[in-house]
């Protein structure tokens, strides 16, 4: 039967992509946007693109597939990792958890000595970075201080590690580290820019929904630099957080107001020193838990969201602006109704009329 005679004039025919998979054709209406596969007994599969009416198919039961947009989609061969952290603090050693806890090898160097707590996640601990760099990592993290990272980076004895090294960095800003990456490193290493937008806070309770920032910067062609890149991508994505792939530079300009602005507010909240009251609101619970959730993280880390996204500079004077605004919106409400009381309808003034 031909297929234009038992399809709707807006019903479109496209080639099927070669990913699409024939499945037997049950329902005879195509949502809108969507679209199905129907394999044409001659000629190679063709899909069929629903337009705005759902059109009623008269055709005997055929295969159908129906498309939908695919998540990010990682390669699912349980790959192991050795990964290397550089910098064991706060965050770095929330993530070596989760590493651990998923199988994958952890090694992990700090200036502070925190072989008592690495031994208790499952993590090897080392004292000295030759040491930590000769037991060749697929993956070394940098998880340091914002402030700290270059620094860092320039007295790693990288010349000690495999050449095809992966490097990934989670600092808060991006466009800093990314620079700092492509200037210091030979080319040979691979670049993979990430931020986890949650951290041991926010995070406590499991990843499931938190979004995950990744720029692939350089990552070799091979097929083992490519799947390496991806089974470290897969750790986030084993525990439901939610992958987007974004430019450095579109990272930071988005992230000075999402968490620059949050960390801000949650910061003067705590000027205040607002205490918890018996008679608490919901809006003022919210307010107590940011203070909470933002001050819990260290002053050095709010500091490199500053002075390292140049986007902050801006914001934080937007921000100044509009409190004087709000405030000279309220005073002059505030004098407005001072001058009616002040002056009766005649124009007198109640001093005079006093008088
Ligand atoms: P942080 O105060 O930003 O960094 C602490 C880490 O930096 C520790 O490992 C510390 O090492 C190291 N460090 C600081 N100054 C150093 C120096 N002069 N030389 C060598 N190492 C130095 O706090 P953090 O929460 O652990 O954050 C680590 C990184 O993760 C930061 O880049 C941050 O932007 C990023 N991040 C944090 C979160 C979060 O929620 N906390 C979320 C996403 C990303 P020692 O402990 O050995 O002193």
């Amino acid at each position: 039967m031909l297929l234009s005679r038992v399809l709707p004039s807006n019903t479109t025919l496209l080639p099927a992509s070669s990913r699409t998979r024939a499945a037997p054709l049950r329902c005879h209406h195509v949502p809108v946007g969507r679209a199905i596969t129907v394999p044409v007994r001659c000629r190679s599969a063709m899909t069929i693109q629903a337009g705005d009416a759902p059109p009623v198919l008269d055709v005997e039961p055929q295969p159908l597939k129906l498309l939908e947009p695919q998540p990010l989609k990682l390669l699912d061969r349980g790959t192991k990792l050795k990964i290397a952290v550089i910098g064991f603090g706060n965050f770095g050693q929330f993530l070596a958890r989760t590493f651990a806890a998923q199988g994958h090898e952890v090694l992990a160097y700090s200036r502070t000595d925190y072989s008592d707590t690495a031994r208790s996640l499952g993590v090897a601990f080392f004292d000295n970075q030759h040491d930590l760099c000769e037991q060749h990592p697929d993956v070394l993290l940098l998880s340091t201080s914002i402030l700290s990272a270059e620094a860092v980076l320039r007295s790693l004895p990288i010349q000690r590690l495999r050449r095809s090294t992966l490097f990934v960095d989670v600092l808060s800003v991006k466009e800093f580290p990314r620079n700092l990456f492509l200037q210091l490193l030979p080319p040979d290493f691979d670049i993979l820019c990430t931020h986890p937008m949650f951290g041991p806070e926010s995070g406590k309770h499991g990843w499931a929904g938190l979004p995950f920032v990744y720029d692939k910067v350089r990552i070799g062609d091979s097929d083992d630099r490519v799947e390496r890149c991806h089974a470290f991508l897969e750790i986030f994505e084993r525990e439901g957080c939610r992958m987007v792939e974004m430019s450095c530079a579109e990272h930071d300009e988005t992230a000075a107001e999402i968490q620059f602005l949050t960390h801000t507010i949650g910061r003067v909240l705590a000027k205040l020193d607002l205490k918890s009251t018996p008679i608490n609101t919901k809006g003022y619970e919210t307010l107590l838990n940011l203070v909470q959730n933002t001050c819990s993280d260290s002053y050095e880390l709010y500091n490199g969201l500053f002075i390292y996204n140049k986007n902050s500079t801006e914001l934080i004077e937007k921000l100044d602006g509009a409190l004087d605004t709000m405030k000279k919106e309220l005073f002059d409400r505030l004098h407005g109704i001072f001058r009616e009381q002040l002056f009766d309808s005649s124009g007198r003034s109640s001093i005079d009329a006093g008088n």
